[in-house]
């Protein structure tokens, strides 16, 4: 038996508690891995409360992301003791993830490990750095420059957010970030913030067409009327990388107006499907030129005890920054 995070829909809701597992009860694959660390994402959140686009099965482990070690493989190319990172595709989601003690999963879900980054290290960043650094080369592939202008990130303090502002800050970027969190201006700044914006300011004007074109770039994590907004705020031919839906899933108040007047571009991003070959380059660069500002990012660390509350805060919007979780790290 193994230790892991068991989330079950009860007659009060859907609770998770730390409880025992076999190596039967995970699913078929190829390699199995021993589990170091895992994070908390938004989506290990919903997986958590029973939201039935991400998890369809319960009793149910989440957690999309897990580092650790392999411990069988029944054929190349990871062999016993190889460090390796998974995130995405199903786990966490119908497959047992990251919060057990081991996971079982196809050898192409896995990436090395980068030399030079320690296993703690890659779940600060987990999926939400992944996600931040495929919304920078997304914008970087339309040609973005840093003597543009701004760059304006929005759910700034979020996961997603912070690793963006640090990524941006560390590539010469001007960045302006959007918070509703009037108490992470000190810590948003010494991530590279230039400038904080708070949520209504953003959000201002949200019945309007068009408005003043201030952004070279953007980057968001919240969807609803902050991406509208943004889109109505690029400059003439700048672009929005769009992840995330914590504001909302619905662009209501859009019209084609900004793209056809000012040709600006929207950019869709996943970090769940992506190619295994992409994931690796991007976790290559996470390793080494785009390295954010770990220290600046003081994530927190918590164990699988923790949660439960700590899903609680996450849906309410209430966490500052990136979560690590230690399973057997
Ligand atoms: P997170 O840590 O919860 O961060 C979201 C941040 O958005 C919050 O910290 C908050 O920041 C802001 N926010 C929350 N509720 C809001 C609201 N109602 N209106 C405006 N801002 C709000 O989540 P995450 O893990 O960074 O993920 C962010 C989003 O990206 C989620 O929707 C997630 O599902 C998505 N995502 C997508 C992919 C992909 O592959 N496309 C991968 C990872 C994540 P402030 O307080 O600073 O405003």
């Amino acid at each position: 038996t193994f230790k892991a995070l068991i989330t079950e829909n009860t007659d009060n809701g859907y609770q998770s508690r730390v409880g025992e597992r076999e190596l039967s009860d995970l699913p078929e694959g190829e390699v199995l891995v021993k589990v170091a660390w895992s994070s908390l994402n938004y989506k290990d959140a919903l997986s958590a409360s029973g939201n039935k686009g991400v998890t369809r099965q319960y009793p149910h482990t989440p957690g999309i992301d897990a580092v650790g070690v392999v411990e069988e493989a029944e054929q190349g190319p990871f062999s016993p003791g190889d460090a390796v990172i998974c995130t995405g595709y199903d786990l966490g989601m119908n497959t047992a993830g990251g919060y057990g003690d081991y996971i079982r999963v196809p050898a192409d879900w896995l990436v090395p490990l980068p030399d030079g980054m320690d296993p703690r290290s890659a779940m600060v960043l987990g999926t939400a750095g992944l996600t931040a650094a495929l919304c920078v080369e997304a914008l970087l592939d339309t040609g973005l420059q840093e003597d543009q202008g701004d760059v304006l990130v929005t759910g700034a303090t979020g996961g997603v957010g912070c690793v963006a502002v640090s990524i941006l800050s560390r590539l010469g970027f001007r960045v302006v970030a959007v918070t509703g969190k009037s108490d992470a201006h000190d810590w948003l700044k010494n991530l590279g913030a230039a400038d904080i914006i708070s949520r209504e300011d953003a959000l201002a004007d949200a019945n309007k067409p068009m408005l003043k074109p201030r952004w070279a770039g953007v980057v968001d994590c919240v969807g609803g009327d902050m991406l509208v907004n943004a889109l109505k705020t690029l400059q003439y031919g700048a672009s929005a990388a769009c992840c995330g839906l914590v504001g909302s899933p619905q662009l209501n108040n859009a019209t084609v107006l900004p793209f056809i007047l000012r040709g600006v571009n929207l950019l869709g991003v996943d970090s769940v499907e992506l190619p295994r070959e992409v994931k690796q380059q991007i976790w290559q660069l996470l390793a080494s030129d785009w390295t954010p500002d770990l220290a600046a990012l003081e994530a927190a660390e918590i164990t699988r005890e923790q949660l439960p509350e700590w899903f609680e805060r996450i849906l309410a919007g209430g966490v500052r920054g990136r979560v690590v979780v230690k399973v057997g790290g």
